[in-house]
């Protein structure tokens, strides 16, 4: 089996802390007779005199010491990522290019409105092709992330029903859902109230229709959920809960397997967030910046946050702070800007058209995993998925292997793991998202390694148990590093 991507370990580098030399130095700083002693420009007590044991090296063992560490990483530019729920498509660089244009990237968040109308037209076409994507009526881009924007969404359905005297207080859950979910209602001050899915996967109706009361204020459904299921009662789930003066809420995370192709306004859903940084390409993983908007019926348009982006009788773009029912501030400023002119850069590439065929890829892609690997793996439901698919390590527990190993082996294997041991109601869970940005080549190379673990199970699964072999650190001791963290480096020792 060929491995790519992954750099593997074959000479012996050197680390930055077994190079250099006493007085060897990677800087020049201008001569004291310019600025005076170090002490007059630096606080004292900010200067630590207790440094000792540093390497000392040279510029060119420094730049090199980054540079190979940069080649450890493992990233979307060098290989396949399919880690489920999470849509790590590849990035297109010209989103990049449009958000290195200075007058977008040294934008000023106070510099005039009188010069900022070609950001705030961005902003303001943003918010209503969002709000045409997912069919509603309004759309703020100011939560920095998809929990935030769940958070958002409570709070508009908190200050809604606040308005019209209603004190309801729980919220519908399915077991299905994304973590964040239930944490997103908790913080707003609701209760959560698990409901468990059918025997297909999906949430049933009468489920919902048996625990809908006067108290119930949303039901909180992710579509495709995070089996990677399109719950197909939706619409008659919203008429219940709309019935009864709940709300419907949407999980719109997983837009990547809907974009162009369902609006879920059209099922009745009142408020949906989206993940920009999954399904508009934007870059997301190593706690970069995100973007959560929200999209929202015409019913909750004043409760969203200001200031809202508003396009003024003569044409001129404008912010607006008056809102008096708003639910106030969620961010600073406007969001985070660049990943708006990102995820804008996107939609205008692609167009209608190109987003819809995204999402028809996507989900062709996930469906042709399903089939190729079934068989080697259990697949807990068997029905056509949307943009992910769920296996298990049923097959392979019966000699040892756990889904544990099998991700630790993908990984020699030169692909990053796929998701594991989410959906929690999986037990053992594999969730796989190849997104369509990926080819037919590169997902039959990971399929083949798939199948390959499957066939070493049974033939040697002790083999599969030692991986990772490939990698420059093997399997970490989770438990210790969670408990006992080490989070920064002193001299003399090896953490
Ligand atoms: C990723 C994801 C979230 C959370 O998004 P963040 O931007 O990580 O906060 C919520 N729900 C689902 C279904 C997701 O996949």
């Amino acid at each position: 089996m060929k491995s790519h991507g992954i750099t593997t370990l074959s000479i012996q580098e050197p680390l930055i802390f077994d190079q250099g030399s006493e007085k060897r130095c990677a800087f020049s700083l201008p001569d004291e007779g310019r600025f005076g002693p170090i002490e007059q420009s630096i606080p004292k007590h900010w200067i630590r005199e207790e440094i000792e044991g540093f390497p000392e090296v040279s510029e060119p063992e420094l730049v090199r010491h980054f540079t190979r560490l940069s080649t450890w990483n493992y990233g979307l530019d060098t290989g396949f990522y399919p880690l489920g729920s999470c849509t790590m498509k590849y990035n297109p660089k010209v989103n990049e290019e449009a958000a290195c244009i200075p007058g977008l990237s040294g934008a000023h968040p106070y510099q005039p409105e009188s010069i900022s109308q070609g950001a705030l037209r961005l902003l303001y076409d943003l918010e209503r092709y969002l709000s045409e994507i997912t069919g509603m009526d309004r759309c703020t881009l100011q939560p920095a992330a998809g929990a935030q924007g769940e958070l958002c969404g409570m709070m508009l359905i908190r200050a809604h029903l606040e308005r019209n005297g209603s004190g309801r207080r729980r919220v519908l859950i399915p077991d299905t859902s994304h973590g964040t979910n239930p944490a997103s209602v908790a913080m707003c001050g609701f209760e959560a109230v698990p409901l468990k899915s059918g025997t297909k996967g999906i949430i049933e109706t009468d489920a919902v229709r048996n625990l809908m009361d006067d108290d119930v204020a949303a039901i909180m459904v992710t579509n495709p959920n995070t089996l990677g299921l399109f719950e197909k009662n939706i619409a008659e789930i919203a008429d219940v809960v709309h019935k009864q003066g709940g709300f419907v809420y949407c999980d719109g995370a997983n837009l990547n397997a809907l974009m162009g192709m369902v609006k879920v306004g059209d099922l009745g859903v009142d408020i949906v967030h989206m993940n920009l940084h999954k399904t508009f390409s934007t870059p997301h993983g190593g706690g970069g910046p995100g973007a959560g908007p929200v999209a929202v019926k015409e019913t909750f348009a004043p409760f969203l946050p200001v200031p809202e982006v508003v396009k003024e009788k003569n044409g001129i773009f404008a912010f607006n702070d008056d809102l008096p029912l708003s639910i106030g501030k969620l961010k600073s400023f406007y969001g985070n800007f660049l990943v708006c002119v990102k995820a804008y850069s996107y939609i205008r590439a692609m167009g209608a058209r190109g987003l819809r065929q995204a999402t028809q890829t996507a989900v062709t892609n996930a469906n042709y995993i399903r089939k190729r690997l079934e068989g080697h793996y259990h697949l807990p439901y068997d029905d056509h998925c949307m943009h992910e698919c769920v296996f298990t390590d049923r097959l392979q527990k019966k000699r040892g292997v756990t889904t544990l190993d099998i991700a630790k082996s993908i990984i020699d294997r030169g692909f990053h793991p796929p998701t594991i041991y989410f959906p929690l109601v999986v037990e053992g869970a594999l969730m796989i998202e190849p997104t369509e940005t990926e080819s037919r080549e590169e997902i039959d190379r990971f399929v083949e390694a798939m199948i390959d673990i499957a066939e070493e199970t049974e033939k040697n699964p002790q083999n599969i148990k030692d991986s990772p072999r490939k990698t420059k650190i093997g399997r970490v001791d989770e438990v210790t590093a969670a408990r006992k963290p080490v989070l920064r480096w002193s001299p003399g020792t090896d953490e």
